[in-house]
C-alpha cells in the first residue's frame, strides 16, 4: 500500500520548482524546528504549532526543495528506463506480468501469471513474495549478526511508509515489504545497516566504521538505496490491490522523501 501521501483533507498549495510545479502540503506537529519531507505526491511542511506562515521558510529552502527535487526526478528516470509497462522488478530482476487464468511464478522464464480481478491470487502471489523476502533477509541477518556478534529477536516484514527498515531496543529488525523489488545486494547491505545497529544505536562514526568493514562502498549503497526508493513507489499500488495489471496504469508519483534510515 501507498507510499506515505501528503495528509488528506488538508489544502494543497504549489510551488515552482524546476521549472515545474510542486505540490505541497502543511500540517502542524510538536516540533521545535520545522522540517520539509518529500512525499508520494509532493512536499510535505511540517511546522511547529504556532507558525502560521510557511512561505518565507519555503523561500529560505528552495535551494535544498530544487536540489532534492532534480536528484528524485533523476533517479526516476535512470532506474525507471529498465522498467517495461507490464514488469514486475523482483530482487532486482523484471518479470513479465500476463493476464492469466491462475497464478503461475515462474522464475525460470521470469513470467508471472494471474487474474489481476482475483484477490486471492494476488494475496497468494504477495505472501510467496513475501516468505521469499523474509528467506532471503533471515539468510543476511544471520550472517551479519554472526560477523558482529549480536544477536537478533526477530525479523519483521511490514509495509513501512517511510523507511526501508529499522531496528528496536528489543531487538527486532523491521523491514520494508517493497525491498523485495530490489537487487538482492541492496537487500543484503540494508540488512548490514540494520544489525549494525544493534551495536551502535546512532548513524556516529562507529556505525559507519562497522558497515565499512563490510561494505567498503557504503555510500554508494546508500545512495542506490535513496534512487530506488523513488522507483518503487511505481508499484506500491500493484500489490496486493491488483487494481491494474502494470506499472503502465499506475500513476506515476515521483516524489517521496527517501528513507533516513535508523
Ligand atoms: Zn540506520
Amino acid at each position: 500500500m501507498p507510499a506515505e501521501n501528503l495528509p488528506q483533507n488538508n489544502e494543497v498549495k504549489f510551488i515552482r520548482v524546476n521549472g515545474g510545479t510542486l505540490p505541497y502540503s502543511v500540517v502542524h506537529r510538536r516540533v521545535r524546528n520545522p522540517r520539509l519531507e518529500f512525499r508520494a505526491e509532493g512536499l510535505l511542511v511540517i511546522l511547529p504549532l504556532g507558525w502560521r506562515d510557511e512561505t518565507s521558510l519555503l523561500r529560505e529552502k528552495m535551494g535544498w526543495i530544487s536540489r532534492k527535487h532534480a536528484e528524485i526526478t533523476a533517479a526516476l528516470e535512470k532506474l525507471g528506463g529498465q522498467a517495461s509497462d507490464h514488469s514486475l522488478p523482483i530482487f532486482g530482476e523484471f518479470f513479465e506480468i500476463r493476464r492469466g487464468k491462475s497464478l503461475v511464478f515462474d522464475p525460470g522464464r521470469r513470467v508471472i501469471e494471474f487474474d489481476p480481478a482475483d484477490n486471492n491470487q494476488l494475496r497468494r502471489l504477495t505472501a510467496m513474495l513475501k516468505k521469499m523476502l523474509t528467506e532471503e533477509l533471515q539468510r543476511a541477518v544471520t550472517h551479519y549478526s554472526r560477523r558482529f556478534g549480536v544477536n537478533f529477536e526477530r525479523i519483521c516484514i511490514k509495509r513501512q511508509r517511510s523507511k526501508w527498515g529499522s531496528c528496536s531496543g528489543r531487538g527486532n529488525l523491521n523491514f520494508n515489504f517493497h525491498l523485495v523489488h530490489l537487487p538482492r545486494e541492496l537487500t543484503w547491505y540494508l540488512a548490514c545497516h540494520e544489525v549494525a545497529h544493534l551495536r551502535e544505536r546512532g548513524h556516529g562514526k562507529g556505525f559507519w566504521a562497522l558497515v565499512k568493514s563490510e561494505f567498503e562502498n557504503y555510500r554508494e549503497m546508500e545512495k542506490r538505496l535513496f534512487e530506488y526508493w523513488f522507483f518503487v513507489q511505481r508499484y506500491t499500488d500493484f500489490i496486493p490491490s491488483g487494481k491494474s495489471l502494470g506499472p503502465a496504469q499506475i500513476k506515476p508519483r515521483p516524489l517521496q522523501e527517501t528513507p533516513d534510515g535508523e
